[in-house]
């Protein structure tokens, strides 16, 4: 099936014009793909990176700088799209400095250091189909940039996506353009040969290549790294640096134990279940920053020799076909990395270099920062940082995700930085002009952020700019933070019986008519309408001429005076056109039959296509399934529908108290209970769901179960370990592992964890640190986890609703916090709702929880309510 695949796509490509080097690099992947290769590098395969070359302490004469570079070109990795960025065009074109986009910041660069060095330094961009044009126009500002002998740029290879059943190239009508892909950036050293630049630069005397992306602004031409390559006569260099805890994400280099060559390993490339060796900044203590610089000549020899084919390590990506669209079909997109070339020449090197050579901007958080007046240009282009110090850490929430709605939101530009450790903004206000970010800032609300304010570090009396700064949240700021980071569960085709209770992805059309053919909706007897004129008064006989019976295809036709008998269902005969009942005949079965009434036309007859005309939308994207939608479907003969998958949750309880429920209890020791209930309330709110039992207080023990369950898991749910304690393992194991630890202004279930926790393949899995208590547990779910759920499944409405009840004692509340507490809710006898706090409102009383069945709310600035006064209640079961 799938060499039907192959044969398709390198027939796609053909006819586009693709190089044979390129289609056979693609038949090469093409295969491994087929045989199921991972590309993953296991832990025991490699060793650490060990002692490397700093570049300050490389020592290099003005003279063989010169020399070096005279001899260099740079390459510019330029077919990004910045889709992560919500862009559509080059991410090159976007304005990311003092009104210069990357390109032209990248274009100054080169000219400063040709102005510099005296030397020709070639400028070459590596483009895909989708960013050439936009790109070369912005470089039309700068005539002066382009080589004698040399294109400005060249286009990376198109490869088709697959499908990832039977690997057939996909096809998408409404976008053509989005059937194919470039075949990631390890594809550079193919389109350099296919493109024919390779052998322009030899040409030229160029003999050695600096490649980075285009938007890592701090990707210079350094002449000290090319001067060392030539001294030390080094086929590659890739350049890393020193990694901190931000940069666990990002691939590193190691040395393959097998044959000593340096190899990479990128966030794609880590085995199963060895997440924390990847992650683990001490054991390999830097990261690949994509700046690499190649011999030319050892690159024509090698690709020579092997027919355009590195080898390199194959990267399976799957993504949607339109990458703007999640709900858009799964495609496999076949790629490979730059960087991991390395492994390919013999005595490649690695260069540790300062941070300085990685400024990526990958995410509108990095934008502001570069933006602000933390940074700024030299004489040469460089963006050099203003002031010494960390960059200010930005966490803007997702209204500022997209560069466009980052441009609305700072229509004055971005805040002053340069006096600021943090930012982090909950909520979407519209920033005024000239704001000043002092120390750590957080921003939580709606309201404009005013003209001229300055936000942390108040002046004394001074009124705050913005609605609720401080460290405790409100429940619905909690909720709120949570919702904006959540995607929605990818979708699938299930069969009919699994789908009940999942929200319909896309619109789903009917293939056939409703109903089918023309058919009769009573026992009877089909004639045509004229030849019972005046039955009424005269009854009339007709002919029988046959019989038809549901699931019949009649072959006969009726005529004047003539009569077909016909069941319910059954196919109207040609030449009919009504149904007379059985009860208006003598109901003979065959001769002639006595009709003693009229009909009209039509009478009894379900025409074709009267419920459901063919093509037309049956049911509706967002819908949820039910009953009668799954009647809907199998009527119109689907046996599948795609639908957003239940999220899976794990759920994990934390205490070295705890025990499985069953097994005897030693000293001081508690039944586990907050499993099975986190468990059950997840599955009622329609996830599906796992208990993954105790975890005890060690940190160690909880970060290796959470790397194991961050592979498969939708959601994590852990309780307990996240408020003060000693043995706080929760909090202990992840505060600065992507997962905050905030209070919210309620009761019970103040202390509350949520974030996001990476797994395998950077994928994000939110993770729910909840109390331990197993009432605070309980309304932590059903405040902030079941409406999670539902978001994720595109469930409407999030929250359950809430109903009016009269209380029938009265309730204390503390002041500032929303207090959920835990009643008896019947109805009265004039059918209004009562409601009778349970006894114990203490968050240890799991007996007084299970007997209530509704939650009381009192809102925070509520201290007493006393009996007859009206609450609040959120009815906990389904309602009879
Ligand atoms: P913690 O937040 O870990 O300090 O736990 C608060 C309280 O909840 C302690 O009394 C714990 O023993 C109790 N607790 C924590 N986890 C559970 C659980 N899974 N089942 C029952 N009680 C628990
Ligand atoms: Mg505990």
């Amino acid at each position: 099936m799938s060499d039907q695949g192959l044969r398709a796509s390198v027939e796609l490509m053909r006819e586009r014009g693709l190089g044979s080097e390129a289609i056979r690099v693609f038949e090469h992947y093409f295969h491994q793909l087929q045989a199921g290769a991972l590309g993953t590098i296991p832990e025991d395969s490699i060793e650490p990176l060990g002692d490397i070359q700093a570049l300050g302490e490389v020592h290099v004469s003005d003279e063989e700088a010169r020399a070096a570079l005279s001899k260099t070109a740079v390459i510019k990795l330029n077919g990004g799209l910045g889709t992560g960025m919500g862009m559509t065009g080059a991410k090159s074109a976007l304005e990311v400095k003092d009104g210069l986009t990357f390109l032209d910041i990248i274009a100054l660069q080169v000219l400063a250091l040709r102005e510099r060095w005296g030397v020709e330094l070639p400028l070459v961009l590596m483009n895909s189909f989708r960013t050439s044009e936009e790109s070369l126009a912005i470089l039309e500002k700068y005539p002066e940039l382009a080589v004698e002998g040399l294109p400005l740029d060249f286009i990376q290879n198109a490869e088709p996506k697959l499908c990832p059943d039977g690997l057939m190239p996909v096809r998408w009508p409404q976008d053509p353009e989005l059937e194919w892909c470039p075949p990631g950036h390890g594809d550079i050293y193919v389109s350099l040969v296919t493109s024919g630049v390779l052998d322009a630069l030899l040409e030229k005397g160029i003999h050695y290549a600096f490649l980075s992306n285009s938007d890592n602004l701090g990707a210079t031409c350094d002449p000290d790294v090319a001067a060392w390559m030539v001294e030390h006569g080094l086929p590659y260099v890739a350049e890393v640096c020193t990694r901190t805890k931000s940069d666990r994400k990002g691939g590193h280099l190691a040395v393959r134990k097998a044959d000593g060559r340096i190899v990479l390993r990128d966030t794609a490339m880590v085995a199963e279940g060895e997440e924390r060796f990847f992650r683990d900044i001490k054991r390999h203590n830097t990261f690949n920053a994509n700046n690499v610089w190649v011999d030319l000549e050892v690159l024509r020899e090698r690709m020579t020799q092997k027919e355009g084919v590195l080898g390199l390590p194959i990267i399976v990506n799957h993504k949607n076909v339109d990458p703007a669209d999640p709900s858009s079909p799964e495609v496999i997109q076949i790629e490979s990395a730059m960087g991991t070339a390395i492994e390919v020449f013999e005595g490649s090197e690695a260069i540790l270099v300062p941070r300085t050579r990685f400024r990526p901007v990958k995410t509108t958080n990095d934008l502001l920062v570069i933006r602000s007046d933390f940074f700024s240009l030299d004489e040469s282009y460089h963006v050099v940082a203003a002031v010494e110090g960390p960059e200010p850490f930005v966490d803007l929430d997702s209204a500022y995700r997209f560069v466009s709605g980052f441009e609305k939101r700072f229509p004055r530009g971005v805040p002053s930085m340069r006096d600021c450790t943090s930012l982090r903004v909950i909520g979407d206000p519209v920033f005024g002009r000239n704001i000043r970010c002092v120390g750590d800032v957080l921003i939580d609300g709606y309201r404009r952020v005013l003209d001229d304010a300055v936000l942390g570090e108040l002046p004394p009396g001074a009124v705050p700019p913005v609605s609720v700064p401080g460290e405790v949240r409100t429940v619905d700021e909690h909720l709120r933070a949570i919702l904006a980071t959540l995607e929605p569960a990818p979708t699938q085709r299930m069969p009919l019986t699994e789908a009940l209770g999942l929200v319909v992805a896309r619109d789903v059309r009917a293939e056939v008519n409703l109903p089918h053919f023309d058919n009769a909706s009573m026992d009877g007897y089909a004639v045509r309408a004229e030849s019972l004129a005046g039955a009424a008064e005269v009854p009339v006989r007709l002919h029988i001429v046959g019989e038809v019976a549901a699931g019949q295809q009649p072959t006969f036709s009726v005529g004047p005076g003539e009569a077909a008998r016909i069941m319910t269902g059954a196919p109207i005969p040609d030449g009919a056109d009504a149904v007379i009942a059985v009860e208006d005949t003598d109901g003979a079965a065959s001769g002639e039959v006595e009709c003693r009434t009229a009909v009209r036309a039509g009478r009894y007859v379900r025409p074709r296509g009267e419920d459901v005309t063919s093509g037309s939308v049956v049911v509706g994207g967002g819908s949820v399934v039910g009953a009668r939608t799954l009647a809907l479907l199998a009527a119109c003969g689907h046996a599948e529908v795609e639908v957003h998958r239940r999220p899976h949750v794990v759920v994990i309880s934390t205490g070295a108290e705890l025990v499985a429920p069953g097994e005897p209890l030693g000293p001081g020791q508690i039944h586990d209970s907050n499993s099975s209930m986190l468990w059950a309330a997840a599955v009622s709110a329609g996830a599906s769901a796992e208990v993954r039992g105790v975890v005890g207080d060690s940190e160690e023990e909880l970060i290796a179960v959470l790397d194991e369950v961050a592979a498969s898991a939708d959601v994590v749910i852990t309780s307990g370990g996240v408020s003060m304690g000693a043995y706080d393992v929760v909090k202990g194991a992840l505060s600065g592992e992507g997962i905050d630890f905030v209070k919210v202004a309620m009761q019970p279930g103040k202390p509350q964890g949520y974030g996001l926790l990476t797994g395998p393949g950077g994928r994000q899995v939110p993770l729910f640190a909840l109390p331990g208590n197993p009432v605070s547990s309980f309304v932590s779910f059903e405040v902030f986890v079941r409406p999670a759920l539902r978001r994720m499944m595109r469930l409407t409405p999030e929250k359950r609703r809430l109903r009016p009840a009269t209380l029938i004692s009265g309730v204390d509340s503390f002041g500032g916090r929303r207090q959920f507490g835990r009643a008896v809710v019947s109805r009265s006898a004039e059918g209004t709702l009562v409601a009778a706090p349970v006894a114990g409102q203490g968050s240890h009383f799991v007996a007084d929880l299970s007997r209530a069945n509704a939650l009381f709310v009192v809102p925070e600035d509520v201290t007493e309510l006393v009996a007859g006064e009206v609450v609040d209640v959120l009815l906990l079961d389904p309602e009879a």
